[in-house]
């Protein structure tokens, strides 16, 4: 299965990639965890991505389109994957479609922009292995600490409020018209976030046919 979640910045991509991947046994492949990572490293890619990133900017497509055909090109994706946060320009997304790769299905997660507003002021990651949380929705066992690799949890720095308001802007005017790219290919579907993060889960593998 070769699946694309869309959605806006703080829509629950993440969350959901890592329940799906384990419902399906495939890797999540996220750019923004690939990114924030060559961040932390300090690695020519990092060093490019970093400005447009606290900006709250997409990255150019050339440095995101490296990144994915060679990351696609490993083993572990041979069974399929799911992408979090790749495509979101239609350059990004024709250039997948040049290189041959042709998904089963474009999930797109519906949620007002009010909605996330609420939601990013209290998400939390681990700047360790990238697993996302929320203070309220998903807590951590333990305040603060990643129950993964035991990385003491952080914000954001581009889910401040004022970077969040641009990244909804980039979403509607960069991402959104992936929705009509993909509907037209026929493999788009649309879910509704749901008031729980299991009943959205169950909404987009019901969408999926699972
Ligand atoms: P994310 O964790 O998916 O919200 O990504 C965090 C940031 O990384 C974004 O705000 C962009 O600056 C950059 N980024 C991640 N994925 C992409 C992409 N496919 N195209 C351009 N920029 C990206």
């Amino acid at each position: 299965m070769k699946l694309i979640l869309l959605g806006a910045p703080g829509a629950g991509k993440g969350t959901q990639a890592e329940i799906l991947c384990k419902e399906l046994d495939i890797p999540t492949i996220s750019t923004g965890n690939i990114l924030r990572a060559a961040v932390k490293n300090g690695t020519p890619t990092g060093l490019k991505a970093k400005a447009f990133m606290d900006a709250g900017q997409l990255v150019p497509d050339e440095v995101i389109i490296g990144i994915i055909t060679e990351r696609l090109a490993e083993s572990d994706c041979e069974k399929g994957y799911i992408l979090d946060g790749v495509p979101r320009t239609i350059a990004q997304a024709e250039a997948l479609e040049k290189a041959g790769v042709a998904f089963d299905s474009v999930v797109s997660i519906e949620i007002s922009d009010e909605t996330i507003m609420e939601r990013m002021s209290g998400r939390r990651v681990c700047p360790d292995c990238g697993a996302s949380y929320h203070v309220v929705a998903v807590p951590p066992v333990k305040e603060g600490v990643c129950d993964k690799c035991g990385a003491a949890l952080i914000q954001r720095k581009d889910d401040a409020p004022e970077t969040v308001k641009s990244r909804l802007q980039v979403y509607h005017k960069e991402t959104e018209p992936l929705k009509a790219f993909y509907a037209q290919r026929g493999l788009l579907k649309s879910v509704e976030n749901q008031p729980t993060v299991e009943e959205t889960s169950k909404a987009i593998l019901y969408a999926l046919g699972r």
